[in-house]
């Protein structure tokens, strides 16, 4: 990349902090993100790109069609906070008592409207389409299905798809690359073992479903060590247990809620098949019935290889091989995962750790924050990956 083209993503540092901070002050939860679609389209609509707003409730979509013909290349960012009061005491923290912008996403609606920028400026030399995909509700909503199920990868179609994550595991600077499986499926499941109260006194009398609990918790436990290849990888975890009222009293029922993640659809069922016979089979051992839902989460997210080492050579290009990491997938989930579904793409993390400005805590935490030379440094590696894929030679 020639020298000016680094310069002036360089000197867009400015105006992307102040975006950045503006989002993160005004935090919206999922499919409530009105304030930050208008902000996102107003600059979209400024930077000449055709804008279409209302996708998914309040997702937004701006198309750059290119000076000349060639494939079409999108991008995408999620716009939506969490539920969590913030603790940083940030002159820009959250105005909006009880959310937070504590996963990074106003990061990512800032670097795509960096690229949206700097592309409008040199559309003439865009051979291709570039297309921006700003949804609404990743965290559990999932925004990305109803966006892929309303046709965001149509018109035009969509060949490649590329999206980053701010990663507080990766210093700033560095680049991480899932070159397959990145992130997990996020499956949930809800257990009740119906017993028969009775008083604690006389258990004899009733069929207790706490002691079934108790036994079918270490039951549950062993499906992932004993049935799943250890070459594979999946986890459970139970997150809550409910049952019973006072300390002699026998309840007629307990509810177990947890999670199960893996990263094949073939792991994935024989989770959910494994947990409903190991429930029947304690049930069945107390003399019980129960009750099992098993709920479809966001399914595991697959980059395609081609795809990741595209991304990989074109980072590496501007900050070297030493820099850009293939790492482990993760156990959580990402709803990227729905347009990888549909197309070949890569979903990659940015690093935004730095110790000696003590941002060192991790997604989700009251006090989590990125250092925001992760702004120009996000625009410039999705410059490089569009240049890349749609073969512009501005480099
Ligand atoms: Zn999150
Ligand atoms: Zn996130």
């Amino acid at each position: 990349m020639s020298n000016s083209f680094q310069e002036e993503i360089a000197s867009m540092k400015d105006w992307l902090v102040e975006i950045r901070r503006t989002i993160h002050m005004h935090p919206e939860l999922m499919f409530e993100e009105v304030e930050t679609a208008k902000l996102v389209s107003a600059w979209l609509e400024k930077f000449g790109l055709e804008v279409k707003t209302g996708w998914a409730k309040t997702g937004v979509v701006g198309l750059l069609p290119g000076g000349k013909k060639g494939k079409t290349v999108a991008i995408r960012a999620d716009m939506d906070a969490l539920p969590l009061e913030e603790a940083t005491q940030l002159p820009y923290a959250s105005k909006i008592k009880g959310k937070m912008h504590a996963c990074g996403h106003d990061a990512h609606v800032t670097i795509l409207l960096g690229v949206a920028k700097f592309f409008s400026s040199i559309r003439e030399q865009v051979k291709g389409n570039i297309k921006w995909i700003f949804q609404p509700a990743e965290e559990g909503g999932g925004g990305g299905r109803v966006m892929v199920e309303e046709g965001v990868l149509e018109n035009p179609k969509v060949d490649a798809i590329f999206g980053a994550h701010v990663f507080p595991d990766l210093p700033m600077g560095k680049v991480g690359i899932h070159e397959r499986e990145g992130l997990a499926a996020t499956d949930r499941f809800r257990i009740k073992i119906l017993g028969k109260g009775g008083h604690g006194a006389y258990p004899h009398l009733s069929k207790d479903p706490i002691l079934a609990a108790g036994h079918l918790i270490t039951q549950i436990h062993s499906i992932v060590s004993r049935n799943i290849n250890p070459l594979d990888r999946a986890v459970l975890s139970i997150g809550k247990v409910n049952g019973g009222t006072a300390f002699n009293i026998i309840p007629d029922e307990v509810e177990l809620w947890g999670t199960v993640r893996s990263l094949s659809p073939r792991v994935r069922e024989r989770l959910k098949v494994r947990l409903e016979q190991t429930t029947q089979g304690v049930a069945r051992s107390f003399d019980m019935d129960y009750q099992y839902e098993f709920e479809d989460g966001y399914p595991a997210l697959i980059n395609d290889p081609p795809m990741s080492h595209l991304v990989a050579a074109a980072c590496a290009q501007g900050i070297g091989k030493e820099n850009v990491e293939f790492i482990n997938p993760s156990m959580g989930g990402e709803d990227f995962a729905y347009y990888l579904q549909k197309v070949p793409g890569s979903f990659f993390r940015l690093g935004c750790r730095n110790e000696k400005k003590g941002i060192i805590h991790s997604f989700h935490s009251s006090l989590f924050n990125i250092d925001e030379d992760v702004l120009p440094f996000g625009v410039e590696m999705f410059v490089r990956i569009i240049d890349q894929y749609l073969e512009l030679k501005l480099i």
